[in-house]
Formats: C-alpha cells, structure tokens, sequence
C-alpha cells in the first residue's frame, strides 16, 4: 500500500518561493509519515529547490553547503601587532602577544617623554613618568607643581569672583 503524502497533493506549494506557501508546506511535511527519510534523502541528494521533509529550499541550502573552513584565528605569527589585534577581535589571551604589547606601549612612552623633555618638560611628561612606574624628572616635576599652582590660584580667583 503506498501512501499519499502531503506534497502529491499540493506540489505547487512544496515548489513555491513564496514564504506563506513555504509555511504551510512545512507544516503540510509535519503530517507526513515520510518526513524524516524524505528530508535525508533531500540532504544527501544535495537538493536545491522546493521544501523537502520539512526543510525550505534556504534551510536545505544551508544544510548541504559545504563549510567554510574557519580562517586561522591568527593570521601573523604572534607578536606582531597584527596577531596582537586578532587576539583581541576573538577575545583570545596569548602571553607572546601580551609582551608584545607591553614593550610596545612601554617603547612609546620612551619616545613621547623624549619629546617633552626636548620641550624642557611638562607635566604630561610628568604623568608619563608615572605610568612608567618612575619618578618624574625634575623638568616635569616642576612643571607638573607649576599646573598645580595655576589651577590653585585659579580656583581661588573664581572663589573670590563669587563672594563678590
Ligand atoms: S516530508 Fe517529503 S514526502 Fe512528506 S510531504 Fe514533505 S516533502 Fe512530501
Ligand atoms: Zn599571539
Ligand atoms: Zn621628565
């Protein structure tokens, strides 16, 4: 006895782009006692067109299209800035990379001190002195405490504005 499925009855709607007809095919595959060999045989035929076993055509698609290797997470070998920022695009930790990092940003600040000091220093100069870990120069030192006293007189020049 051979049984008369859903689709025979209807096959312009299991062969229809629209997504209501796709819908109800769908639902019309749930009924159907075939549906999980039908949608097997859709998978390994590579079928490309119309709903089968309850699959639409783009569900099938994407079922039978071969997967795209994964691109290496890492493109560049790891300590260079490019492996560094893939790192952190996949929210990776790589010990290398991270030294990397430090010595870079470490380097950096080597330079940017250099040109304050060539500027007789400054009290960016002084901050960079801290977040090296180190005690300011004198140059920035002095020009950190003369910041200071600017913005104290400041502040007491706007007090004294607002009493009177
Ligand atoms: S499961 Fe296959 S045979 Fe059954 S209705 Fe859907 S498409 Fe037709
Ligand atoms: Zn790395
Ligand atoms: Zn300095």
């Amino acid at each position: 006895m051979s049984v008369i499925t859903p689709c025979q009855m209807d096959p312009d709607l299991w062969f229809s782009t629209l997504k209501a007809d796709q819908a109800q095919a769908v639902a019309g595959c749930q009924r159907c006692p075939l549906m999980d060999s039908c949608q097997q045989t859709a998978i390994d035929n590579k079928t490309q067109s119309g709903t089968w076993g309850g699959l639409t055509e783009r569900q099938l698609r994407r079922r039978v299209a071969p997967k795209k290797p994964r691109k290496p997470s890492v493109p560049a070998s790891c300590g260079t800035s490019s492996a560094y920022w893939g790192h952190v695009r996949n929210k990776e930790s790589c010990d290398t990379c991270a030294a990397w990092r430090t010595a870079t940003v470490h380097a950096d600040r080597i330079r940017l001190l250099a040109e304050e000091h060539a500027k007789g220093g400054s009290r960016n100069g002084w901050q960079l002195h801290q977040r090296m870990g180190e005690q300011p120069c004198d140059l920035c030192r002095q020009a950190h405490n003369e910041f200071q006293a600017e913005r104290r007189r400041n502040r007491n020049r706007n007090r004294t504005a607002t009493a009177a």
